[in-house]
């Protein structure tokens, strides 16, 4: 972010207008959700893009929900679309329901039936399928083409009235059965669907379809540009068709490409599968590519819309590298996160020459990446500590510039130490090593002369809190399980969590903030998980401080 880029298509076009005094310069965009589901990072981007382009210039969104269709929506999407759009950053002008224009879009269906521009057709819909003819052939008028608009007007008002039961009839628009743009060859208006709806009730027992909901509530709401992902190219003609035939305000529909993430699937539909099988813990479970999945697993709105920022804004499809996301959380992290220590697989350390039954308390920043630390806590220090197993070598090799039997490396924050010996157990696993310090090595006023290679990180065992801490991997095996063969569930990876009961903290984590980062030195950048309780402390890894990943 702040980087000069050039614009995209969209602005550009954008600035065509305000330049052209297009609706008086007037900037007006809409986000648009189906209340069936929860946001994911897809959303996102149209959210950054919409309220991007009204922020950038002077403009407005609406927040609205595209909730025509009765069966599938709920408020408990709703209430959590609101919550994911306002953590992101945006403040919308005004929350909308395209149920809310019911009345007014029936209207509008009238309209066009007293100008010979809509029909009530008692096909089946396999029947109107195949009237529609193919690419290459026009469609054939049926008889119900040629009712006369009293009629018309007469089994529409019937329709809304309840006399029909579900698939019965259906409202058309009359435009065209030669066209060579499908969408055009007489599209479904309206159908019949007996069922509740979470804001009418049972008020309508008739729908409006997409292609005669979504641009009418834009034209209503007078939306300048109405954005929205390339499949909706072939819906343009019909788009622009309606609201010239309606007469009503000018809105312009333009498309882009959609966000495609690798090693994740990103529609509702399969989002909800993963949920409904248990296949996650719930919709925003930490390896979700939901905004609340996210949020969960430690990223920050500002990584998000910088990751948005960045991927721009294309005409064409293609597939984003998740190593993308993980780069922008890592860059807002590196700046915001407080460092701390925490180590996950334990072995003990005794530091023979420190005397027992002393503890002394060590300053260290929060992190040395802002100026003055950002503050800072005492880490206190004794003489037996948890280090982790990987940094202890019965036989290290060369180069090695941890810890093994005469090797010496920096405690962090603390002072220097050196192996003399190790313990252990019946199996051969090491239980514990044996150090000695330098007095004077002291960090920060270190006179010891000695130069280490080695830093590693360390909790005092008297000191220490224990946590549970959740690592996750990529929830797919492979990069597009939407494309592969058979279920896309075949190719979940098995191991994309993976669970540490008992991580040794230290003590000021016991106080971490909820929706804070922390980079637990070596380790990653941690944030603490929204079932955690003080009796039980539960840290997620948000992501590692390197980008580690192999293909497998
Ligand atoms: P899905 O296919 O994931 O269920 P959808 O397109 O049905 O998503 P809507 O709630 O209808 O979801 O989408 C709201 C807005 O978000 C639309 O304008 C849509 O074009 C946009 N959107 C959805 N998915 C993406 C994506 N992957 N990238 C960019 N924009 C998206
Ligand atoms: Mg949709």
């Amino acid at each position: 972010m702040g980087e000069e880029r050039s614009l995209n298509f969209i602005e550009e076009i954008v600035e065509e207008d305000i330049a052209a005094g297009k609706h008086g310069g007037r900037v007006l965009t809409r986000f648009p959700p189906e209340p069936n589901g929860y946001l994911h990072i897809g959303h996102a981007k149209s959210i950054c893009l919409n309220f991007g382009l009204a922020l950038k210039y002077g403009g407005k969104t609406n927040l609205r929900f595209d909730d025509t269709n009765p069966s599938k929506e709920e408020t408990e999407y709703v209430d959590s679309i609101k919550a994911d759009v306002k953590w992101l950053g945006f403040e919308w002008a005004n929350e909308l329901y395209a149920s809310d224009y019911f009345d007014q879009l029936y209207d509008f269906a009238v309209t066009l039936i007293k100008k010979g521009l809509a029909y009530v057709d008692d096909s089946t819909a396999e029947e109107i399928a195949a009237q529609k003819g193919t690419p290459t052939e026009p469609g054939t008028p049926n008889i119900y083409r040629s009712r006369s608009v009293e009629e018309n007007l007469t089994l529409f008002a019937e329709m809304k009235a309840g006399k029909y039961p579900d698939g019965a009839k259906v409202l058309r628009a009359k435009v065209d059965l030669a066209a060579s743009n499908m969408h055009l060859r007489d599209p479904l208006m309206y159908r019949i669907k007996h069922t509740h709806h979470h804001r009418t009730g049972d008020a309508w027992c008739i729908y409006p379809m997409y292609d005669f909901a979504h641009g009418q509530s834009d034209a209503i709401e007078e939306i300048t540009h109405s954005i929205c992902t390339l499949e909706f190219i072939p819906h343009r003609d019909l788009y622009n068709w309606f609201i010239e035939q309606l007469a009503i305000f000018p809105s312009k529909q333009y498309e882009f490409a959609r966000l495609n993430l690798n090693y994740t699937v990103m529609s509702k539909r399969k989002l909800l599968q993963l949920v409904e099988e248990k296949h996650v813990e719930d919709w925003d479970d930490p390896r979700m590519p939901t905004i609340s999945g996210l949020r969960r697993r430690g990223y920050t709105p500002a990584s998000i819309r910088d990751f948005c920022e960045r991927i721009g804004v294309a005409k064409r499809e293609n597939m984003i590298d998740v190593s993308l996301l993980e780069f922008c959380i890592r860059e807002d992290l590196n700046k915001t996160a407080w460092r701390r220590m925490a180590v996950l697989d334990p072995i003990k350390m005794v530091i023979t020459n420190y005397p027992e039954n002393q503890t002394e308390y060590l300053f260290s920043e929060n992190n040395p990446e802002v100026e003055g630390g950002d503050g800072g806590r005492e880490l206190p220090f004794s003489n037996q500590l948890w280090i982790e197993r990987e940094d202890f070598m019965e036989e290290p090799p060369k180069k090695f510039f941890r810890l093994g039997v005469g090797l010496m490396v920096r405690l962090k924050s603390a002072y220097i130490v050196k192996c003399d010996s190790f313990t252990k157990d019946a199996n051969g696993q090491v239980t514990e090593i044996q150090c000695t310090y330098v007095p004077e090595s002291k960090s920060g006023s270190d006179t010891s002369g000695i130069n280490v290679k080695g830093t590693i990180h360390w909790v005092s065992v008297a000191h220490a809190h224990t946590a549970e801490v959740r690592l996750y991997d990529r929830l797919f095996k492979v990069e597009d399980p939407s494309n592969e063969d058979g279920d896309f569930k075949d190719y979940l990876n098995p191991d994309s969590l993976h669970i540490l009961p008992q991580a040794y903290i230290e003590p000021d984590l016991a106080n971490a903030i909820p929706g804070k980062g922390y980079q637990f030195i070596r380790k990653g950048y941690f944030t603490i998980d929204k079932h955690s309780t003080a009796e039980k402390l539960v840290f997620n890894r948000t992501v590692t401080l390197k980008d580690g990943w192999v293909k497998k």
